[in-house]
Parts: structure tokens; sequence; C-alpha cells
């Protein structure tokens, strides 16, 4: 068997240790006789599967009691709608533009109300995150609304924005359990778990109970309801139950090798060994502004479409996937999430270097 160095943006790298265990049930899910793809999600079984990830999702974190868990589906892209139809009650709310994703939200969230364009990096091609410590928001917004890690682009918020009040409601998918968050600042985390936590299919949702209420936007359905979900403990419907156990094993994953603080500490070693490459030669520059850059995703160019495209395939040919930009980018990425180990970044490195000095 021969494994490849992932740098995907999502769905990306899973730890190895996560995959051979799953391998390892697959037939037989502790003496179930089943695997968990073939179970009832109502078994005692899958219950237990389900109560642990929350519990264990809980302990990482440290979430408030007041915070509720939920395990959706529907990705996001979801969410963007789920937000207004449960929380745009004065139909009108504040959103941050900063990228793809945080753009795609707030032209959702335009569908049910007034979505107002607090700041924007748009300008310089969403490469820094805009100050954001006065912004215009009014008394009469429901929410202010950011996407806190921008896989795309390649930039993170390193202090959240003064919302003078407001319910803070952030995008983490692609930062999501890369290094501790103090749950309390928001009304709403959530993520979808492709990017650094587990399968497509399962988006987490992090929501103050407060907030959680019957009192939607008419004409909302049922399965867009976070109370029904929440009444429901996840299990109104049938969930993406095999996705919800894998994410289950990478959270003990993360609780066994030092949780959070430990792997804000590993990325920032893997993150810090990449700059300082980009920041010691010209050959290849990176796209974002020094103060903003991202923990997961860097996106980097040589500026000759050429020696890029012959970048991606060199680097494929010796073992290094998916490192292609975002097409609005243009370039390459590496996204170098919690189960990318240090020593795939420093194997990345050196291939950079050897094509660097092969290219020049
Ligand atoms: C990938 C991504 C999305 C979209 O996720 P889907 O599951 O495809 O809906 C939204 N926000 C961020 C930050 C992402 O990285």
């Amino acid at each position: 068997m021969s494994r490849v160095w992932n740098f995907s943006a999502g769905p990306a790298v899973l730890p190895v240790e996560v995959l051979q265990e799953a391998a390892d049930e697959m037939l037989d899910y502790k003496g179930t006789g089943m695997s968990v793809m073939e179970m009832s999600h109502r078994s005692k079984a899958f219950e237990t599967i389900i109560n642990e990830a929350e519990a264990d999702l809980r302990t990482l974190m440290n979430i408030p009691d007041n915070y509720e868990v939920l395990f959706l589906q529907g990705g996001a892209n979801t969410q963007f709608a789920m937000i207004p139809m449960n929380f745009m009650k004065n139909r009108k709310a504040g959103y941050v533009i900063t990228g793809q994703w945080a753009t795609k939200a707030w032209k959702e969230a335009a569908i049910f109300g007034e979505a107002v364009e607090l700041a924007s990096s748009k300008d310089k091609t969403f490469s820094y995150i805009p100050d954001c410590s006065d912004l215009p928001i009014t008394d009469d917004m429901d929410y202010v609304y950011i996407c806190e890690n921008n896989t795309i682009y390649g930039t993170k918020y390193k202090t959240l924005p003064n919302t003078k009040g407001k319910d803070l409601i952030s995008d983490q998918s692609s930062c999501f359990l890369s290094e501790p968050v103090d749950v309390s600042k928001y009304g709403m985390i959530y993520a979808g778990a492709q990017k650094n936590v587990g399968p497509a299919g399962v988006v987490i949702c992090i929501i103050r109970k407060d907030l959680i209420s019957e009192d939607v936007l008419p004409g909302t359905p049922n399965m867009l309801r976070y109370k029904i979900h929440s009444d429901n403990g996840s299990l109104y419907n049938t969930p993406p139950a095999y996705g919800i156990y894998i994410c289950g094993k990478v959270f003990k994953w993360l609780l066994k090798n030092g949780g959070l603080e430990a792997m804000k500490e590993k990325n920032e070693k893997k993150a810090k060994l990449f700059y300082d490459y980009l920041d010691s030669q010209d050959f290849y520059k990176g796209t974002v502004v020094k103060e903003d850059r991202s923990l997961m995703n860097i996106p980097f160019v040589i500026g000759d479409k050429e020696l890029e495209d012959k970048f991606v395939a060199e680097a494929k040919k010796a073992g290094f996937e998916n490192l292609k930009g975002h097409r609005t980018v243009g370039g390459m990425r590496a996204s170098i999430y919690n189960a990318m180990p240090y020593e795939g970044v420093e194997a990345l490195v050196e291939f950079m270097k050897k094509f660097a000095a092969e290219n020049k």
C-alpha cells in the first residue's frame, strides 16, 4: 500500500490511525456483527456513537452547557440558508465579505431579508481581512456573520470583529478544531466536516441555546429548523451516521494527542516551516498579507502559468496531490489540516526547493 501526501482543500486528509480503526471495524463493529453503515440510527450502538461524539467534542472545545451541539446534513451551503431562516427575525443582518464562501452566504441571506455588507476585501482579491473594529452595525441587525478561515484565499481572522453586542455567527469549516476557541464569544459556530474533521456529509453546528426557537421565518421547512433538530438530539431524520462515527473517531484522536492546545502548536510549527521558506526566497510568492495568514490553507504562486502547471504535474509524480490553486487565485495551494504530519510539509518544502533550483 502507498499513500500520497494529500494537500487537498476538502474533502481532505484524515488521520491514518482513524482510517485504520474504521477499516478494522468495517465488517463487525464491536461485536454487533455489522458495519456502522448497516445499523439503525436508533440502535444502542449508534446511540453510544453519537453521544460519545458530542461529549468528546464538548470536552475538546470546552463548550459551555448553554450551547447546543447538532450533527446535521446538507453541508455548509445549507447553513447559508438555515441561518437567516432561523435567526433573521428583523429581516436584517450584517455580513463581512472575505471570500467566495462569505459571498455565497451573504447572497443566500439576501433571499430572506436585507443582508448588509459590513466590510469587504474584494478590492484586493480577498488577500487580507478587513479592519472589523468599527463596522457599520445597526441596532436592528439580527446577527453579524463571518467566514473565519477563508479556504480559497488563505486568510484567517486573528481577532474577532467588534460586533457591538450583536451575536456573531462564524463559518469555521476550514479551521474547526485547529486551535482552541472561546465558544462563549459566538452565537453560533458551524463547520462542514470534510475540511478538518471527517467525511463530507456532516455539518457540525454549535448554537447558543437561547437563539434556538420556534420563531422562524414563515415557510421554513421542518428539516431546516434548528429547534426540530435540537428537540430530537440530531435524530429527527436519519443522520449521516457513518460520517458522525468517523468524526467521533477524529475527536478521540485529537483528545489522545493532547487536544486543541497541542494541535495549535503542531499547526503553527507546520505553517511556520512553510511560510519561513516562502519568505526566504523569491521564486514563489505567498498571496496573503502576513498578518492575516491562515494556518490551514496556503496559496502561493510562481507568476508564470506554464511553470505553475509544470510544478503541479511534477509534484504529483513525486507523490504530492491536490496542489493546484483555486481558479480565482491561480497558482498553487497547500492545505495542511490537522491530519497532515509535519513530515508532509517538510517533504513538500524540499520538493519546492528542488523545483525552484531546476527552473530558475
Ligand atoms: C468548503 C467550504 C464551504 C462549503 O461547504 P459545502 O459542504 O460544500 O457546502 C463553506 N465554507 C467554507 C469556509 C468552506 O471551506
